[in-house]
């Protein structure tokens, strides 16, 4: 027997078993001082202190030196771009001409960069304590029509949860868009693909490992036909719906001058100003259109390093919770931020809106709950984000033994105040998918030096 395969069952095996976490350090819930059991996938009892749980027949794993927290939840990515992450010549750019630069490097990406890209990806999100990410793919240049596949087979690999979208552009040069024609597809391929890759690889109900989403690119690289038929299908279909919108002032112009309003007004004309919906930034919303959105249901993705790189402006999360907005946090694409570390976002996101709203209005906690509850929100799966009766098992651990946390004291604020960037140990669905900071079977050096090859190739052109 190989060594995978009896890790595989000993994996299966420990799935059907109750797990007793037990006598954390901390844990990010209330009641549940001597830990939590988690039975089947799912949290079935929280210990409270002086208790035991009801069951004896557990296994027990001592949690006394852990920190534990509701696993991270990533609402926006572009896993490919680990493949062009410090591009000279998009350094020090802004959206536009950024996306300009970095068009031509994209569409030489190939199944197998992608793969590598992919993987890399989801191990960095893994290894920081994300339990469950989702992934906006939007490039197919010839070649690369298998793009959501190639994805799906990584995640089912590395045992992440995901929401993978199935992005699309069509609005090219050519009809006065910001993309070269050489990466976008007509909109019959990207409508037919949508419902080829929701079919095949779709799940459904509160155990979903893999999920799909509906997401044209934005604004000025989609055509009007193609954002509403795709709200047409998801609705169909029932699935979510994600794009990036009020990103910057250029964006506003753009669809002022081409569409003749407002990026807001142009998504509801388009039939996306819905609670099937979530939007990456969302910087540039004014109070009524707050309002709106918060009406609708619509959630925002908070990507503070990728704003805060790209000069692109400061998400006003607070007024948008205010509005009734829900708030997740996203890493975006390694190309404009330049890594994939979930825990550093929250600690970005953090000290971005503090410098904002002050002291009095924004916490670690604050953080916290964006990446757990408010991220769980935006893609539609509250049974993910919480430690509670009921929920699934994605958990976060992270151990304060390294330098940066020596003499804390409240162990919870030192994960985002001292800069906690690797988890010990993560468990998606009841399962161990990081184990001593490490990803059990995955051989990283080699990964790097794969990966680090492709990126060199795309490179070069
Ligand atoms: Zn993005």
């Amino acid at each position: 027997m190989t060594q995978d395969l009896s890790q595989e069952l000993s994996q299966e095996l420990s799935q059907k078993q109750s797990i007793w976490i037990k006598d954390p350090l901390a844990i990010l819930a209330d009641g549940a001082e001597r830990g939590i059991v988690v039975h089947e996938g799912r949290i079935v009892a929280l210990v409270p202190a002086g208790a035991t749980p009801g069951s004896d027949n557990l296994t027990v794993f001592e949690a006394g030196q852990h920190v534990i927290l509701p696993g991270l939840i990533n609402t926006h990515h572009h896993f490919y771009q680990t493949l062009t992450r410090a591009l000279p010549a998009a350094m020090d750019r802004e959206l536009f001409p950024w996306l300009q630069a970095l068009y031509p490097v994209w569409a030489r990406l190939t199944p197998d960069a992608l793969d590598l890209g992919v993987t890399v990806a989801m191990a960095e999100l893994l290894l920081s304590g994300c339990t469950t990410t989702t992934d906006h793919h939007y490039v197919f240049p010839a070649g690369l029509e298998d793009a959501v596949d190639i994805e799906v087979a990584a995640a089912k690999r590395l045992g992440l949860r995901v929401l993978l979208t199935r992005g699309s552009m069509n609005r090219s040069q050519r009809d006065g868009g910001l993309p070269p024609d050489s990466v976008v597809q007509d909109e019959d391929t990207i409508l037919a693909d949508s419902a080829r890759v929701v079919a095949k690889h779709h799940e459904r109900g509160i155990d979903a490992m893999v999920q799909i989403a509906l997401a044209p690119c934005s604004p000025f690289s989609v055509t009007t036909s193609l954002m509403r038929a795709t709200a047409v299908l998801a609705d169909k279909l029932d699935v979510r719906l994600h794009t990036h919108l009020a990103e910057t002032e250029d964006e506003n112009r753009y669809c002022e001058a081409t569409l003749g309003c407002r990026p807001l007004d142009y998504l509801e004309q388009c039939g996306w100003l819905n609670a099937r919906t979530w939007l990456a930034h969302g910087i540039f919303f004014n109070a009524s259109e707050m309002r709106r959105l918060g009406k609708a249901g619509t959630a925002v993705s908070h990507c503070a390093c990728s704003n805060q790189i790209l000069a692109s402006g400061c998400c006003p999360v607070c007024e948008m919770e205010e509005a009734g907005v829900a708030i997740g946090l996203g890493v975006d694409g390694s190309a404009s931020n330049d890594e994939s570390n979930l825990m550093q976002e929250v600690r970005a996101a953090f000290l971005l809106q503090r410098a904002r709203y002050g002291v009095t209005r924004v916490s670690h906690k604050d953080a916290l709950r964006w990446v757990t509850k408010g991220s769980a929100a935006c893609i539609g799966r509250p049974e993910l984000g919480e430690i509670a009766i009921g929920k699934a098992a994605d958990l976060a651990l992270f151990k304060l033994d390294e330098l940066r946390f020596s003499g804390h004291g409240d162990p919870i604020a030192a994960l985002v105040l001292c800069g906690a960037h690797r988890a010990d140990r993560v468990m998606v669905r009841g399962r161990w998918v990081v184990t001593d900071g490490a990803i059990p079977g995955l051989d990283v050096a080699d990964l790097i030096r794969r990966h680090s090859a492709a990126a060199r190739v795309m490179q070069a052109g």
